[in-house]
């Protein structure tokens, strides 16, 4: 770093914005486990199905907290670079850290994007800890249980994407075989009829191929699962409505993102356009974002993803102004055994959660990144632990690192 930003990196700089740090509020850490100070803050990578970002905040007391963060460039840089504004903060107060964060990484663009991603994941890591301190499990902290287990829904794949047939027998052998009662699929796949992508127009035999991909996978699970079936923001809004009209005899569980993200009346006109519950919310960052699409009623279900929006607190706000729509949450999900489950101690602290995405099937050895089993018969059991009640399996850790990382200090 050039020297002439140096201070920015200084947390006693005399800035002129406002500054939120404990000794500026005048925020006293002298009572019991309030006399802890964070010393450190860690990132390391691991090469999962996506490059899940693990954060670790390290105290005076000895104890560290284990966080994640949604994967994506520049993620461990930023949080490297918000470590002199937490470093001597006091963890437990995690709400006020947030916003000191929010507020010191506004050069660095705080509304929304990777830097609030990487405050999330300092937020996890902040819970985890806080949890420890304090010896009770995190969803406490977010005001405790509404339900002892989350449920969980499996995002299926198969390489025959296309083909209804194999789409509804990899349903089945999810359903069977996995034990799971909640699915996904993608309907953004190539029915081979596409003259052109770029346009989003869906063409009448493109609609009818997404048909036969739900109807094979609806009628093939019956009511031993629910399904929901994901467009990745692809569609016209005139496409869009077409489709989530012809779906709805087929009572699917939601339409995920069939319009792109930026428009929210276009958002709002197609969902109001059907009964099919129209789903979003994975790529808008923090409550700011989701108050928009919440307030307009422009989703039936909101989807907020946890270690990218702005992390436990922020989206447990998020689920009570959901709440205050009669809106449920299914929250979007790719981490790893961690951000998992810190999403599901957010999920049993809410009254509005429907289910916790799982997007990692085919990996194989997702489970092992901790000591805990963590997903059974389709749920987890949130931990009763401490924190977020799960142990980092750091030869698992080391084995899976991303090239070039290093892995974090012991404990
Ligand atoms: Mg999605």
């Amino acid at each position: 770093m050039p020297e002439e930003y140096a201070d920015l990196h200084d947390p006693n700089a005399n800035y002129t914005m406002r500054d939120l740090s404990g000794e500026t509020m005048g925020v006293t850490g002298d009572r019991g486990v309030r006399s802890v100070e964070i010393t450190d803050v860690q990132t390391t990578m691991v090469d999962g199905n996506f490059p899940w970002t693990l954060v670790r905040v390290y105290t005076d007391a000895g104890v560290v907290g284990t966080g994640e963060a949604y994967w994506g460039a520049g993620v461990p840089e930023l949080i490297d670079r918000m470590k002199p504004f937490v470093v001597g903060e006091n963890p437990l107060d995690i709400d006020r850290l947030y916003e000191h964060l929010i507020q010191k990484m506004s050069g660095e663009g705080s509304i929304e994007g990777a830097t609030v991603t990487a405050i999330s994941g300092i937020d996890v890591a902040l819970h985890d800890l806080a949890g420890k301190l304090l010896d009770i499990p995190a969803y406490q902290l977010l005001g405790g249980k509404y339900r002892d287990e989350v449920r969980v829904y499996c995002d299926c794949h198969t390489e025959e994407e296309a083909d209804p047939v194999a789409c509804a027998d990899e349903a089945e052998r999810v359903v069977e075989e996995l034990g799971y009662d909640a699915l996904k699929f993608d309907l953004d796949v190539p029915s081979g009829l596409e003259k052109d992508r770029a346009n989003r127009h869906l063409r009448p035999g493109e609609i009818r191929h997404k048909i036969d991909i739900v109807e094979e996978v609806t009628e093939r699970v019956k009511d031993r699962a629910d399904v929901a079936f994901d467009c990745h923001w692809s569609f016209s809004a005139n496409s869009a409505e077409r489709l989530a009209a012809e779906l709805e005899e087929y009572d699917v569980w939601w339409l995920e993102d069939p319009v792109p993200p930026e428009n929210l009346s276009v958002q709002e006109t197609v969902t109001r356009s059907t009964t099919t519950p129209i789903t979003a919310g994975e790529n808008r960052y923090r409550l700011s974002e989701h108050r928009r699409l919440i307030e307009s009623e422009a989703v039936d279900i909101i989807a907020p993803d946890m270690p990218k929006v702005g992390g436990m607190r922020e989206t447990r706000k998020i689920a009570d102004l959901a709440n205050q729509y009669y809106i449920p949450v299914a929250m979007h999900n790719v981490s790893s055994p961690i951000g998992t489950v810190a999403s599901a101690h957010v999920g049993s602290a809410i009254p509005n959660m429907l289910a916790v995405e799982y997007h990692s099937y085919e990996l194989g050895w997702w489970g092992d990144l901790v000591e805990e089993s963590i997903i059974e018969d389709g749920s987890i059991t949130i931990p009763e632990k401490s924190g977020l009640g799960v142990t980092l399996d750091l030869d698992v850790v080391a084995e899976h690192m991303v090239d070039g990382e290093t892995l974090f200090d012991p404990a």
